[in-house]
């Protein structure tokens, strides 16, 4: 190292000497250009490290282009400066050389910094994209049978989304398929999952429960039946807790959630009472403008079993818990709960929701699964699911601003 410092000393010294020598018999004219030339020289290179810091910082791509002609301009200036000073050979080789360099290094400044506007520019107008925020369909739950087809209507909500396109696909591709615009085709018997997602928002989708049934005879039974028909043949659903499994009663309330359960054979259908609550409560919505119907009612043990699998395929059981019942574990089939209009979240920002939530306890029914008390009823959010407790429970439950859970201090979690 000392070496090395001694004699780049030694060669600055000798540089020096050597300057000196030539300025000195130079003319007073001569001697002013080349100061002008190496005061131009050092400009340039300030210019030079002011424009690199420039390129690393994007925001101000405008300010580039004007400097750097004004750049090009001036290196102009000096070339022309150095092929005057031609008597000075080894000088003016030395300047042309940088003259070069500097004008390449412009070019491609010039070049970086025009696409890095460019790359600005098109970030500014993909900021105004306007994503699809919901999903409605026309139906959420279909019946068909083998053979038979059906097409709900997609609405992506808002109207001015950007990307409206839609992804299909089935949760069972043997049981319905789904073609690429949403033509639903029933393959076999069974009951899947249809889902419809927003291509410009994957996290937003809708789905429609299928069902699909054996078509009726085509042809009329040409035997008599010598047999009792052996009813129902089809697949059964997994009967594990049902045997010793009661209807439990507390306060004289049906209770059914994930702690209390209904046995197998639990087959009441819609209660009548229920059902005829339900139709005042339609029709008192309706003199309000409002459109409340019914979209899904009782369900019998075997279907909820069907629905809970098929979610189970969709999202695995930690998830499936908190979206669907297990078999035995539904309120749908005590026949005292009803799902209205659409079975979705986007629902609960209906005026229908609103009204509901202030109004269903004058009819019977409270809004089962409230908004913050999954931790408390086992359930997300669900705007749509009301359960009937009658005028007088009903009024009390929603009066005290409590879940059903905390009304009668029970828990719901399921054993295992
Ligand atoms: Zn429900």
């Amino acid at each position: 190292m000392g070496g090395g410092g001694i004699s780049a000393a030694f060669c600055v010294h000798t540089f020096i000497r050597e300057v000196m020598n030539m300025i000195r018999p130079m003319t007073h004219r001569q001697q002013l250009l080349l100061a002008s030339g190496c005061g131009l020289l050092f400009l340039l290179a300030m210019l030079l490290v002011w424009m690199f810091m420039l390129q690393k910082e994007p925001e101000e791509p405008k300010a580039l282009p004007a400097e750097t002609t004004a750049v090009s301009s001036e290196t102009s200036t000096e070339s022309i400066y150095s092929t005057e000073t031609t008597t000075q050979t080894e000088t003016s080789t030395v300047e042309t050389t940088a003259a070069t360099t500097v004008l390449t290094t412009v070019t491609s400044t010039t070049v970086t910094t025009t696409t890095t506007a460019a790359t600005t520019t098109t970030t500014t107008t993909q900021t105004e994209v306007i994503p699809v925020e919901s999903i409605t369909l026309t139906f959420y739950e279909v019946q068909l049978t083998i053979g038979e087809t059906a097409m709900p209507i997609v609405t992506m909500h808002p109207e001015n989304a950007s990307d409206k396109s839609e992804i299909w696909s089935t949760s069972d591709n043997n049981i319905a398929s789904i073609s690429g615009w949403g033509k639903i085709t029933a393959k076999a018997e069974g009951e899947c999952i249809i889902r419809v997602t927003s291509a410009g928002n994957p996290e937003v989708y809708a789905e429609v429960h299928v069902i699909v049934t054996a078509p009726p005879p085509t042809e009329p039974p040409t035997e008599p039946p010598t047999e009792p028909p052996t009813e129902a043949p089809v697949e059964e659903p997994p009967v594990t807790e049902a045997p010793a499994v009661q209807p439990t009663y507390i306060n004289g309330i049906l209770v059914v959630n994930k702690t209390y359960a209904l046995p197998a054979d639990y087959n009441p259908g819609l209660d009548p009472t229920c059902k005829a609550q339900f139709d005042i409560l339609v029709q008192a919505a309706a003199a309000e403008g409002l459109n409340i119907y019914l979209s899904s009612g009782f369900r019998s043990y075997d279907h909820q079993a069907r629905i809970y699998n098929n979610y189970l395929n969709w999202y695995g059981q930690e998830k499936t818990d908190t979206l669907s019942a297990r078999a035995g574990h539904s309120e749908h089939q005590t026949g005292l709960a009803i799902d209205v209009n659409t079975i979705t979240d986007s629902f609960g920002s209906t005026p229908e929701a609103a009204w509901l939530a202030e109004h269903a306890h004058e009819f019977g029914f409270i809004i089962r699964y409230p908004k913050g008390k999954e931790h408390i009823t086992g359930y997300k959010y669900e705007p749509w699911h009301l359960r009937y407790l009658g005028l007088e429970t009903a009024a009390a439950v929603y009066s005290s601003g409590l879940t059903l859970e905390e009304y009668l201090g029970i828990t719901s979690c399921y054993a295992e």
